[in-house]
Protein backbone atom coordinates (compact mmCIF):
# COMPACT_ATOMS: atom_id res chain seq x y z
CA UNK A 1 0.00 0.00 0.00
CA UNK A 2 1.23 3.92 -1.13
CA UNK A 3 0.98 6.38 1.13
CA UNK A 4 1.52 9.96 -0.60
CA UNK A 5 4.29 11.91 0.99
CA UNK A 6 3.96 13.65 4.34
CA UNK A 7 6.09 16.20 6.12
CA UNK A 8 7.08 15.52 9.59
CA UNK A 9 7.31 18.66 12.10
CA UNK A 10 5.11 19.59 14.82
CA UNK A 11 5.70 16.35 17.05
CA UNK A 12 7.46 12.81 16.94
CA UNK A 13 4.49 10.76 17.79
CA UNK A 14 2.82 10.59 14.40
CA UNK A 15 6.29 10.35 12.87
CA UNK A 16 7.24 6.91 14.86
CA UNK A 17 3.88 6.09 14.80
CA UNK A 18 4.32 6.14 10.56
CA UNK A 19 7.60 4.10 10.89
CA UNK A 20 5.96 1.85 12.63
CA UNK A 21 3.12 1.45 10.02
CA UNK A 22 5.36 1.34 7.04
CA UNK A 23 8.64 0.08 7.73
CA UNK A 24 9.67 -0.47 4.17
CA UNK A 25 9.04 2.91 3.59
CA UNK A 26 11.58 6.27 3.10
CA UNK A 27 12.61 9.34 5.04
CA UNK A 28 14.40 11.93 4.18
CA UNK A 29 15.65 14.37 6.86
CA UNK A 30 16.21 18.23 6.19
CA UNK A 31 16.67 21.18 7.67
CA UNK A 32 13.52 23.02 8.43
CA UNK A 33 14.66 25.85 6.86
CA UNK A 34 13.26 25.59 3.07
CA UNK A 35 16.13 27.55 1.82
CA UNK A 36 18.09 25.05 3.12
CA UNK A 37 19.03 22.55 0.01
CA UNK A 38 21.19 19.60 1.95
CA UNK A 39 19.09 16.24 2.93
CA UNK A 40 19.29 12.68 2.96
CA UNK A 41 17.51 9.63 2.59
CA UNK A 42 16.98 6.98 4.46
CA UNK A 43 14.73 3.92 4.96
CA UNK A 44 12.52 3.45 7.27
CA UNK A 45 14.02 1.02 9.29
CA UNK A 46 17.70 2.82 9.83
CA UNK A 47 18.70 3.26 12.95
CA UNK A 48 19.79 7.17 12.10
CA UNK A 49 16.09 8.29 11.86
CA UNK A 50 14.89 6.41 14.79
CA UNK A 51 17.29 7.05 17.86
CA UNK A 52 18.55 10.15 19.02
CA UNK A 53 22.04 10.42 18.97
CA UNK A 54 23.50 11.25 22.24
CA UNK A 55 24.04 14.85 21.39
CA UNK A 56 20.53 15.28 20.78
CA UNK A 57 19.40 13.86 24.31
CA UNK A 58 16.89 16.96 24.73
CA UNK A 59 16.23 17.12 21.02
CA UNK A 60 13.19 15.63 18.87
CA UNK A 61 12.82 13.85 15.74
CA UNK A 62 10.50 16.80 13.86
CA UNK A 63 10.60 19.99 16.44
CA UNK A 64 13.70 21.39 16.73
CA UNK A 65 15.93 22.10 13.34
CA UNK A 66 15.27 18.98 11.61
CA UNK A 67 11.95 18.01 9.89
CA UNK A 68 11.02 14.31 8.31
CA UNK A 69 9.86 13.95 4.98
CA UNK A 70 8.21 10.73 4.52
CA UNK A 71 6.54 8.17 1.55
CA UNK A 72 6.62 4.38 0.81
CA UNK A 73 6.89 5.60 -2.97
CA UNK A 74 10.73 6.74 -3.28
CA UNK A 75 10.31 8.93 -6.68
CA UNK A 76 6.94 10.70 -5.46
CA UNK A 77 8.54 11.61 -2.11
CA UNK A 78 11.51 13.24 -3.99
CA UNK A 79 9.65 14.73 -5.78
CA UNK A 80 7.82 16.42 -3.48
CA UNK A 81 10.71 17.35 -1.46
CA UNK A 82 12.36 18.90 -4.22
CA UNK A 83 8.79 21.05 -4.88
CA UNK A 84 8.41 22.19 -1.31
CA UNK A 85 12.59 23.54 -0.92
CA UNK A 86 13.81 26.81 -1.91
CA UNK A 87 17.25 26.29 -2.77
CA UNK A 88 19.01 26.77 -5.91
CA UNK A 89 20.64 23.04 -5.84
CA UNK A 90 18.78 20.12 -4.05
CA UNK A 91 21.29 17.63 -2.78
CA UNK A 92 19.75 14.36 -1.21
CA UNK A 93 22.73 12.21 -0.19
CA UNK A 94 23.03 8.32 0.41
CA UNK A 95 23.06 7.41 3.92
CA UNK A 96 26.09 4.72 4.60
CA UNK A 97 24.01 2.69 7.09
CA UNK A 98 20.73 2.07 4.99
CA UNK A 99 21.48 2.55 1.13
CA UNK A 100 17.92 3.57 0.10
CA UNK A 101 19.56 5.41 -3.11
CA UNK A 102 22.86 4.31 -5.11
CA UNK A 103 23.91 7.53 -5.17
CA UNK A 104 23.68 11.13 -3.92
CA UNK A 105 20.59 12.66 -5.80
CA UNK A 106 20.81 15.83 -7.05
CA UNK A 107 18.31 18.19 -8.61
CA UNK A 108 19.69 21.92 -9.72
CA UNK A 109 16.60 24.27 -9.99
CA UNK A 110 16.74 25.84 -13.70
CA UNK A 111 16.84 29.51 -13.94
CA UNK A 112 13.84 31.83 -14.02
CA UNK A 113 12.24 30.21 -10.43
CA UNK A 114 13.25 31.34 -7.27
CA UNK A 115 12.89 34.99 -7.83
CA UNK A 116 15.22 35.09 -11.26
CA UNK A 117 15.66 37.52 -13.77
CA UNK A 118 13.85 36.91 -17.02
CA UNK A 119 16.57 34.68 -19.49
CA UNK A 120 17.48 36.96 -21.53
CA UNK A 121 18.13 39.97 -19.76
CA UNK A 122 20.70 38.08 -17.03
CA UNK A 123 22.36 35.91 -19.43
CA UNK A 124 25.26 38.27 -19.41
CA UNK A 125 27.11 39.01 -16.36
CA UNK A 126 27.10 42.30 -15.02
CA UNK A 127 30.45 43.02 -14.01
CA UNK A 128 29.79 45.08 -10.49
CA UNK A 129 32.89 48.05 -9.92
CA UNK A 130 33.97 45.84 -7.18
CA UNK A 131 34.75 43.09 -9.23
CA UNK A 132 36.19 45.66 -11.93
CA UNK A 133 38.63 47.70 -9.08
CA UNK A 134 42.32 46.58 -10.34
CA UNK A 135 43.45 46.69 -6.57
CA UNK A 136 40.45 44.35 -5.15
CA UNK A 137 41.08 42.11 -7.83
CA UNK A 138 44.97 42.02 -7.32
CA UNK A 139 44.55 41.38 -3.90
CA UNK A 140 42.15 38.64 -4.70
CA UNK A 141 44.38 36.92 -6.88
CA UNK A 142 46.87 36.96 -4.44
CA UNK A 143 44.60 35.73 -1.60
CA UNK A 144 43.57 32.67 -4.33
CA UNK A 145 45.28 32.86 -7.05
CA UNK A 146 44.24 32.03 -11.06
CA UNK A 147 42.54 29.17 -11.49
CA UNK A 148 38.72 29.15 -11.15
CA UNK A 149 37.27 28.76 -7.62
CA UNK A 150 34.42 26.80 -8.87
CA UNK A 151 36.07 24.22 -11.77
CA UNK A 152 39.68 24.88 -10.92
CA UNK A 153 40.56 25.20 -14.68
CA UNK A 154 43.88 27.27 -15.08
CA UNK A 155 43.49 28.91 -18.05
CA UNK A 156 46.54 29.94 -19.14
CA UNK A 157 47.52 26.56 -18.86
CA UNK A 158 44.53 25.37 -20.82
CA UNK A 159 44.41 28.47 -23.73
CA UNK A 160 48.38 29.03 -22.83
CA UNK A 161 50.38 32.07 -23.27
CA UNK A 162 47.02 33.93 -24.67
CA UNK A 163 44.70 33.43 -21.35
CA UNK A 164 48.12 34.62 -19.19
CA UNK A 165 46.72 36.12 -16.18
CA UNK A 166 43.27 36.21 -17.45
CA UNK A 167 40.18 35.35 -15.05
CA UNK A 168 37.29 36.77 -13.91
CA UNK A 169 36.48 38.04 -10.67
CA UNK A 170 33.20 37.33 -9.17
CA UNK A 171 31.79 39.09 -5.65
CA UNK A 172 30.37 36.43 -3.41
CA UNK A 173 27.23 38.10 -1.55
CA UNK A 174 27.84 38.28 2.22
CA UNK A 175 25.24 37.31 5.02
CA UNK A 176 25.96 40.49 6.66
CA UNK A 177 25.03 43.71 4.55
CA UNK A 178 26.95 45.81 7.75
CA UNK A 179 30.18 43.87 7.04
CA UNK A 180 32.58 46.10 5.52
CA UNK A 181 33.65 45.00 1.95
CA UNK A 182 37.09 42.71 2.04
CA UNK A 183 38.80 42.13 -0.96
CA UNK A 184 40.51 39.18 0.26
CA UNK A 185 36.73 37.68 1.63
CA UNK A 186 34.54 38.53 -0.60
CA UNK A 187 35.81 38.23 -4.07
CA UNK A 188 37.15 35.24 -5.38
CA UNK A 189 38.51 34.37 -9.08
CA UNK A 190 36.27 32.19 -11.47
CA UNK A 191 36.98 31.17 -15.05
CA UNK A 192 33.93 32.98 -17.56
CA UNK A 193 32.31 30.12 -17.96
CA UNK A 194 31.45 29.23 -14.23
CA UNK A 195 30.71 33.05 -13.90
CA UNK A 196 27.91 32.91 -15.98
CA UNK A 197 26.82 29.96 -14.87
CA UNK A 198 26.81 31.11 -10.80
CA UNK A 199 24.38 34.46 -12.28
CA UNK A 200 22.57 33.06 -15.03
CA UNK A 201 18.58 33.57 -14.03
CA UNK A 202 19.46 34.87 -10.86
CA UNK A 203 19.04 38.14 -8.51
CA UNK A 204 21.30 36.52 -6.09
CA UNK A 205 24.16 34.24 -7.50
CA UNK A 206 24.26 30.57 -6.69
CA UNK A 207 27.49 29.82 -3.91
CA UNK A 208 30.64 29.00 -5.43
CA UNK A 209 30.14 25.33 -3.54
CA UNK A 210 26.80 25.07 -4.76
CA UNK A 211 27.89 25.31 -8.33
CA UNK A 212 30.80 22.80 -7.54
CA UNK A 213 28.27 20.11 -6.13
CA UNK A 214 26.77 20.30 -9.97
CA UNK A 215 29.67 20.28 -10.96
CA UNK A 216 30.48 17.04 -9.22
CA UNK A 217 26.87 15.23 -9.58
CA UNK A 218 27.37 12.07 -11.13
CA UNK A 219 23.14 11.11 -11.33
CA UNK A 220 21.88 12.80 -14.37
CA UNK A 221 20.49 10.28 -15.76
CA UNK A 222 18.89 9.41 -12.03
CA UNK A 223 17.58 12.52 -11.94
CA UNK A 224 16.29 13.01 -15.28
CA UNK A 225 14.30 10.01 -15.20
CA UNK A 226 12.35 11.57 -11.85
CA UNK A 227 12.08 14.84 -12.89
CA UNK A 228 11.48 14.11 -16.27
CA UNK A 229 14.51 16.00 -17.76
ZN1 LIG B 1 20.01 5.62 6.88
ZN1 LIG C 1 35.35 27.61 -13.86
ZN1 LIG D 1 29.97 37.76 -10.25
Amino acid sequence: MHSDPVRFDAGDAPYLAWLQEHPRGYVINARRKEEQGAAMVHRAHCPHIRSLRNSDQTGSFTLRNWVKYAGTDLDRLVHHFVQERKAPLVVISRCKACDAVPRDLYHERPPGELGALPDERSTTVRVNARERDPLARAQCIERHGLRCMACGVDLAQRYGPIAEEFIEIHEVPTRDPRAEFDPQRDLVPVCPNCHSMLHRGRLTPLSIDDLRSVLRRAVRTWSDTVFGG
